[in-house]
């Protein structure tokens, strides 16, 4: 988890590096950052869950807004299905 997590944010700061340098690639690396970073840190905080057992689904804790939270952002600004067209557009080219 702690590697996925890390692996994540490797992406997201370098999206905005390309975006911060006009990079050529930043539209492809900027979807691929969303897309990987979104479903990875889903699936970790899913796992924080499981790991706490029931606890992990009840409000009296905060993992469970946690993962709700998470769960969404597959879906805003632009959806994770949209971020794969986007990247196979940008490598088609
Ligand atoms: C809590 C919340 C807050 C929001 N806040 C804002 C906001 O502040 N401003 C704003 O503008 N919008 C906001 N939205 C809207 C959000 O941007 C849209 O929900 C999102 O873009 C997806 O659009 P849709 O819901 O119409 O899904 P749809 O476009 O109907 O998609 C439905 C499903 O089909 C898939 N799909 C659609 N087209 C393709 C395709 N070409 N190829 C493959 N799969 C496809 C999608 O990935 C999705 O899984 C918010 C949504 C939520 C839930």
């Amino acid at each position: 988890m702690a590697t996925d997590l890390e692996a994540a944010r490797l992406m997201v700061l370098r999206g905005a590096w390309a975006i911060d340098n006009d990079h050529p690639e930043k539209t492809k690396w900027c979807a691929m950052a969303k897309r990987l970073a979104t479903d990875a840190c889903f699936h970790i905080a899913d796992e924080a869950l499981q790991l706490h057992g029931g606890y992990g689904y009840l409000k009296d804790y905060p993992l469970e807004r946690i993962v709700r939270d998470l769960r969404v952002h597959r879906i805003l600004e632009g959806t994770n299905e949209i971020m794969r067209v986007i990247i196979a557009r940008e490598m088609a080219k």
